[in-house]
């Protein structure tokens, strides 16, 4: 069976695998910043229903949007679909129909698969996808099938017995003025009392970003106040390198993920109370939308494109 494998396949499984020792979290330190998040989510929830604001929901696009320019936060809301934004969430699909496939998947019918489903669903891409015209419906099922081959290649055989989830749904609390949640692209095992035996998968068909580990540490923050046990790994999984990038989840990562989560959310209700938004330039000012009538967007692009 492993003499089967690719090299990349054997490296990922090496990576995501189970150590022989239980992961058994420490119960008052697992309670202790339970009952942190309890404190700060009560905390601003009485502040947005004291202000008679709209309820916030936090995922990790909007955590990484409210941290990084509170402006573009507020005010870009200039987001489109076309070929470049939707082969990946295309190739998503195509992936996790290939995860559940029985027989051999073709890479290409799974994306065409993938494709009439979106459009069914009528959710992200869906319009965009019925009203692309040949040539961009070309381009995009090359490079989500691309992504598939790649996933296939690269991506160790997934065993039923570990109870593989796609795209599944995760939040907390399950409802009130402020909920944090997402949907993961790919959860695999499942917690068996109090050991931790999930890992939690976020697929990229991009390029590494410092923030994709802090979208994971996310991802298990969530998953460890649902259930009350933290998920054993976290890992993105890059299609074009072939390799995931794996941490082991423990408090101290749940500590740091508590903290820029609650910043995240401090910020957005602040916002939501009137308080002026900040300007932080960075990479993402290329593509803002308000780049035109920002400053301090404007010079920081010059002084990068000067030097
Ligand atoms: S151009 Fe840059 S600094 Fe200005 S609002 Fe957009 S992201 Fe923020």
């Amino acid at each position: 069976m492993v003499a089967d494998l690719t090299p990349a396949q054997l490296r990922n499984l090496d990576l995501l695998r189970r150590a022989d020792e239980p992961i058994v979290f420490d119960r008052d330190a697992i309670e202790s910043l339970t009952a942190e998040m309890h404190d700060v989510v009560e905390h601003l929830s009485g502040r947005l229903q004291a202000a008679g604001m709209a309820d916030i929901f936090l995922n990790k696009t909007r955590i990484a949007g409210v941290l990084g320019c509170e402006a573009r936060y507020v005010g870009d809301d200039s987001f489109e679909w076309n070929v470049a934004t939707a082969t990946g969430t295309v190739a998503h699909r195509a992936i996790e129909l290939g995860i559940n496939w029985r027989d051999e998947p073709v890479p290409a019918e799974l994306v065409d698969i993938a494709i009439e489903l979106i459009i069914a669903d009528g959710r992200g891409p869906a319009v965009w996808l019925g009203s692309a015209s040949p040539a961009e419906r070309a381009d995009l099922r090359g490079g989500a099938t691309d992504a598939v081959v790649k996933f296939i290649e690269t991506f160790p055989p997934i065993d039923p017995r570990s109870r593989p989830v796609v795209e599944s749904s995760i939040r907390w609390p399950v409802r009130g003025p402020i909920v944090f949640g997402g949907k993961v692209d790919l959860v695999l095992g499942v917690a068996a009392g109090a050991e931790s035996r999930k890992v939690v998968i976020d697929l990229k068909t991009g390029a590494t970003r410092a923030e994709h580990l802090d979208d994971l540490r996310f991802y298990a923050l969530v998953e460890t106040l649902r259930t009350g046990v933290p998920p054993r790994k976290v890992a993105s999984f890059y299609l074009a390198a072939g390799n995931a990038v794996v941490e082991d989840v423990t408090v101290d990562l749940l500590r740091s993920a508590i903290r820029r989560t609650v910043d995240a959310a401090v910020a957005a209700v602040e916002l939501a109370e009137g308080r002026a938004a900040t300007t932080t330039p960075g990479a993402m000012c290329r593509w803002c939308a308000l780049q035109a009538e920002c400053d301090t967007g404007s010079a920081y692009l010059a002084d990068l494109d000067d030097n």
